[in-house]
Formats: C-alpha cells, sequence, structure tokens
C-alpha cells in the first residue's frame, strides 16, 4: 500500500490515476507496467536532479533487454555489447591466480602497484613509443573508471567538451556529470565517420576545455591516421588551455597497421591524456583494469579522485594485467586475426543487403551502417521512423539485437559487434536481410 506521503513527495494525485487505470483498464499486464511507470515517476523526484539527467548506457541496456527476452524463451542474437567473446588467455588467469596465493589481497596504491605501472611505463615505450613515468600513469577500474576520473577532475560547470560523432555513448554522460556541455561535431559516413582541423577549429570557443575522441574508434571502427592526428595536433596546440582524452582502448584491434596516438608528437604532449585498458586487446573485459599516462599534474589530480570514490583497484586484477602488459604482444595476434576475418565476413554479406550503406571499419569490432534509407517504410502497421524504431523492429521482428546510433549521436546508423562466431554472424545477417526485406 503507498503511503501518502514517499519521501516527502504527495502520491495522491498518483493514487488517483491508479483508481481511474484499474476502473479503466482490466488487463493485467499493462496494469503493472503502469504500476512500474507510476513508481519510476514517485522516485524521479526523490533522487538527485544529477542522476535524473543521465541516460542509461544504451550499450548496456540493449544487453540487458536482450537477455530479458532470451530469458522468456526468445531466440535472440544479440550484437549490441562490444566485448571479445574469447576467454582471457591462461598465461593471464595463471598470474591472477598466483596473485592469490600470494595474498596478493589487501588494499593496493591508490594509483595502482608501483610493479604494474612499471609495466604500462614499458609498454608505453614499447608499443606507441610515449615516454610516461611510473608517477604519470593511473590504474583505475576500468577505462570507463579512468574517463570519469577525468571528466570529474578536469571539467568545471558550463566548460565545453567538443566531441566528434559518432561518439561513444557514455562520453555525453559522464561530460554531464561533470556539469560541462559536450558539444558535437558531426561526420558521416560520407567522411569515413572523422572529423577535420577545420571542423574542430570552428568549434572552438573561449569556453572549450577539451576535445575528446576514440581511435579506433567505437562505434565506427574509424582509425585517424599519423597525418590526421599530425594535423589535429598541430591545430590544437594553438591551443594550449584545451586538453585532448585520446581514447586508444581498442589499439590491438587495428587492421590498418600500427596503432598511432596523438601525443607521439612533443609539441602536443602535454596537453594530451592517453586512455588505455587491457579489456579488448587482452578479452579482460570482467577483471576491470583500465589506465591512463597523463601530465603528472593531471595524474596526482586523478589519484586525489580515486582516493575519495573507490581506492586502488582490485590487487587480484592488478596483477592479472601486468602479466598481460608485460607479454610480448604477439600472445593476442590470435584474436586480431580472428577479428579481421569477422569483420571481411559480415562486410560481405550486409553488402548485398539493399538500402544499407556501409564504410570499411579499419579497427575495433563495430560496424556501423547508415540505415537512413529505411526511414518512412512500413510492415503493416509499423512505421519506422528512425533509427531506434528499426533497431526494435529488427529486435521483436527479426530477432536480432543492435544499438541505434541515435546513442552514438548518429541517428542515421545502427551499431553491431562482430565480436562472436562467424556462424552466430552468418545467422544474425540473414535474419537481419529478411527482416528488413519486409519494409516497403
Ligand atoms: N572506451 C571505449 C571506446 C569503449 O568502447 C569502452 C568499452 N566499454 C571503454 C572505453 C571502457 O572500457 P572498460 O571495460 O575498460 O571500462
Ligand atoms: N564498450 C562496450 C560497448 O560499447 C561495452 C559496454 C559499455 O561499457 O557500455 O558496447
Amino acid at each position: 500500500m503507498l503511503s501518502r506521503k514517499f519521501s516527502g513527495v504527495n502520491v495522491d494525485k498518483y493514487c488517483f490515476i491508479l483508481k481511474f487505470k484499474l476502473v479503466d483498464n482490466n488487463n493485467f499486464i499493462s496494469f503493472v507496467a503502469y504500476l512500474q511507470n507510476i513508481m519510476e515517476n514517485i522516485m524521479e523526484q526523490v533522487l538527485s536532479n544529477r542522476i535524473n539527467s543521465l541516460s542509461e548506457s544504451q550499450t548496456l541496456a540493449m544487453a540487458r533487454i536482450s537477455r530479458e527476452l532470451i530469458a522468456q524463451g526468445k531466440d535472440i542474437i544479440s550484437l549490441s555489447i562490444g566485448e571479445p567473446d574469447f576467454a582471457t588467455p591462461d598465461f593471464i588467469k595463471e598470474a591472477a591466480k598466483k596473485a592469490i596465493d600470494e595474498n596478493y589481497t589487501h588494499y593496493t596504491p591508490v594509483p595502482g602497484y608501483l610493479e604494474l605501472r612499471k609495466a604500462i611505463s614499458l609498454k608505453f615505450k614499447r608499443d606507441n613509443n610515449l615516454d610516461y613515468s611510473p608517477e604519470q600513469i593511473v590504474v583505475s577500474t576500468g577505462a570507463k573508471h579512468a574517463l570519469t576520473n577525468l571528466a570529474l577532475t578536469i571539467l568545471n560547470p558550463g566548460d565545453e567538451v567538443l566531441l566528434p560523432t559518432p561518439y561513444w555513448v557514455s562520453y555525453h554522460d559522464m561530460i554531464k556529470i561533470a556539469e560541462a556541455k559536450p558539444i558535437t561535431i558531426h561526420s558521416g559516413i560520407e567522411a569515413d565517420f572523422k572529423v577535420t582541423p577545420q571542423q574542430i577549429e570552428a568549434a572552438i570557443t573561449s569556453k572549450t576545455r577539451m576535445f575528446w575522441f576514440s581511435s579506433p574508434c567505437n562505434p565506427s571502427g574509424s582509425v585517424y591516421s599519423k597525418d590526421e592526428l599530425f594535423a589535429i595536433a598541430q591545430l590544437l596546440s594553438k591551443h594550449p588551455n584545451i586538453l585532448i582524452v585520446a581514447d586508444e582502448i581498442y589499439e590491438h584491434i587495428n587492421f590498418l597497421d600500427k596503432h598511432q596516438s596523438i601525443a607521439q608528437f612533443d609539441f602536443i604532449k602535454d596537453q594530451v591524456i592517453t586512455v588505455n585498458g587491457v579489456s579488448k586487446g587482452f578479452a579482460m573485459t570482467g577483471w576491470r583494469i583500465g589506465y591512463i599516462g597523463a601530465p603528472k599534474w593531471i595524474a596526482d589530480a586523478c589519484t586525489k579522485m580515486q582516493g575519495q570514490f573507490t581506492s586502488g583497484t582490485c590487487s587480484i586484477a592488478q596483477k592479472a594485467a601486468q602479466a598481460a602488459l608485460e607479454a610480448d604482444p604477439i600472445s593476442i595476434t590470435p584474436m586480431q586475426e580472428a577479428f579481421r576475418k569477422r569483420r571481411d565476413l559480415v562486410l560481405k554479406l550486409m553488402s548485398e543487403i539493399p538500402g544499407l550503406k556501409l564504410n570499411v571499419p579499419k579497427g575495433a569490432f563495430y560496424v556501423f551502417p547508415d540505415v537512413s534509407y529505411f526511414f518512412g517504410k512500413t510492415d503493416g502497421e509499423t512505421v519506422i521512423k528512425n533509427a531506434d524504431d528499426l533497431s526494435m523492429f529488427l529486435l521483436h521482428k527479426g530477432l536480432i539485437a543492435m544499438v541505434s546510433g541515435d546513442a552514438f549521436g548518429n541517428p542515421d546508423c545502427l551499431r553491431l559487434s562482430y565480436a562472436t562466431s562467424e556462424e552466430i554472424l552468418t545467422e544474425a545477417i540473414k535474419r537481419m536481410k529478411n527482416t528488413l526485406a519486409l519494409l516497403k
């Protein structure tokens, strides 16, 4: 029974609507859904403005909906979440077991064990030719946490952050948590989803504090070349107040050639925070280890922030990450090769679907087709107005889960993760083709 006062909220209004709805509607399922909706409305009024202003992560939401439908017995193929389907390599798991046996079970230094930060420092030098000393490195609970630390540590209310679209879904809300303003810069499929220095320059104002991007990019798979990064670095070096957040978490899933970091140019390095982690390259999403290399004043500030929130991240996962990063990167070549084969397969099969516009992703494990051809089309009563409608149509009619491009700031597209087996991908794209063919 609802009480009249629920943490200061007057619920009479809701009780009235409830009675009205009870008389009016005998359908139990819609009644329960309605009740849930009312409770959510009430809860919203007692939560902070901060949380109410955030959206649920659309990647995680789609993964959740798929799981719920699967639990109801539906044969859903989920290509919604971006996580390698491979198991963590054995030598990494062994390092974690050893860490437990050797009692690495206590609180760790807030920025991470010194041995791990030394391993990251060597990795930066070995793989990226970057000089970050262990004091310039902070290890966090996933790259997601490392990025949130940065937003909370650097941004003030009203600061502007330049965000090329499509962007990874959480950047937008991380910036909003810090009460700063995401300023999107559009890039479409015709530009291979990459922005130019001219576009960036046109978006800079006196309030611009950050330029924030990923390469290889989630969701488009685009990769900025060394020349393109140089041109962006040249522009931003003329604006020393603007920091660059370079998210390089897909470093090891790059089909072009060697990964390129924007911090490699000495004249910009003091403005760059390089973000990376072990989730994608080493199939370690559940271990929750991400890190930054940054100017020391930023690393110190992130450590201070982290000291009040989470402390140092999991001791055992840190030891596992150390083993991963100390190993020769050749150990993960089979996974990279599998991703390349899957990308080629998916592109071949999707190119046979009329109406889809495709670019060739050069990295990460996503395809981001432009699906605007289907907007305005119908199947019986169902009208497809946008990518959200199309993703729901594909989910309920085709039993295949993908994420609407709207979540990534590009409402003409859909994101498909191909981090799954070739058999599943083949079946998924067959379903996609058949379902899209229903739209007239
Ligand atoms: N950046 C990008 C671009 C990502 O796709 C992800 C995936 N979740 C992250 C950061 C966060 O990774 P982590 O699992 O290390 O938190
Ligand atoms: N990065 C993955 C994705 O984009 C994981 C999900 C998440 O952390 O949001 O799907």
